[in-house]
């Protein structure tokens, strides 16, 4: 049995990771700069921030490889990297997982638009997501996650690429914001519309986004209402803002593990963090949900 299967049959909760892209920016990424590329140029940053999260009690860390996918790297002129740069995300994770943690090989949205809202066809896309997520198989990860995706057309289509490549479990997580028709993510896409296209995924969920984890709370509400499938939830420490010129986030770690309790009481089998969060996050969170479950 797939180690992931395993771990969702026998666990109340699975604690995921926290961000990536944000801790980078704290350590010197500059924006602009392909965060992907620290896995050649300062591999010892990478493992560091998977250490501290799995010190923190993750029970799957994510691949430092969400932007890398054929168009975004082109846009930055690092196309050529596209292979290496998978392989060493994989590679880092894994040496820092040992046996006792699991690695998610993460895959983000193209940063493209299909037709008619962009350039792009179904099988453009289809192309990009087959070439990633196939070097992140064969370098070994444990399962797939889709993440940040707003179009639920692409999503579909990385979904159905990472269903077809391998038997490999695979989690399909969008970003939700509140407006005025409910929760919706920027293209439109209501829960209930993206679990029902969903259905081949392995766990759905939300993540990103300005939402606090208590507002995730009422996504993840709605979305158990929905389906049957294991929820993911990894919110945002909330909004960010700007602050004597460095970018913050508005909740604190110890109020995000309180209102990520809240999540978990809504339905959401695996959480974790997204921008704006850290180790210590993931702490007080794993803390938490210990007290909780004895
Ligand atoms: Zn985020």
């Amino acid at each position: 049995m797939n180690r992931f299967r395993k771990l969702l049959s026998q666990t109340k909760v699975i604690l995921l990771d926290g961000a990536m892209g944000t801790q980078l920016m704290e350590k010197g990424l500059k924006a602009g700069d392909i965060p992907e590329m620290w896995n050649l140029k300062f591999p010892e940053v990478i493992e560091e921030i998977h250490l501290s999260y799995i010190k923190a009690g993750s029970q799957i860390i994510y691949t430092n490889t969400f932007g890398a996918n054929r168009l975004k790297l082109k846009k930055g002129g690092r196309e050529k990297f596209l292979e290496k740069v998978n392989r060493e995300g994989v590679r880092i994770a894994r040496r820092v997982a040992k046996r006792e943690v699991l690695v998610a090989g993460d895959v983000g949205p193209t940063g493209e638009f299909l037709k008619p809202y962009g350039l792009w066809e179904e099988e453009d896309f289809q192309k990009v997501f087959y070439e990633q997520i196939n070097i992140l198989i064969e370098a070994g990860v444990d399962l797939i996650v889709l993440e940040t995706f707003s179009d639920i057309r692409e999503l579909k289509i990385a979904l159905e690429v990472a269903k077809s490549v391998s038997d490999l479990p695979v989690m399909a997580s969008m970003s939700f914001e509140k407006g005025k028709k409910g929760y919706r993510t920027i293209m439109g896409v209501s829960i209930k519309e993206m679990v029902e296209e969903l259905k081949g995924a392995d766990v759905i969920g939300a993540n990103c986004g300005s939402l606090t984890p208590w507002q995730m709370g009422e996504v993840i509400e709605e979305m158990r209402r929905c389906t049957d499938l294991p929820i993911l939830a990894k919110p945002n420490a909330g909004k960010s803002m700007i602050k004597n010129g460095k970018v913050v986030y508005e909740v604190k770690a110890e109020e995000f593990a309180e209102g990520m309790m809240e999540v978990i009481k809504k339905g959401a089998k695996l959480v974790g963090g997204c921008c704006g969060t850290n180790g210590d996050y993931i702490k007080k969170l794993s803390e938490k949900i210990k007290q909780w479950e004895e």
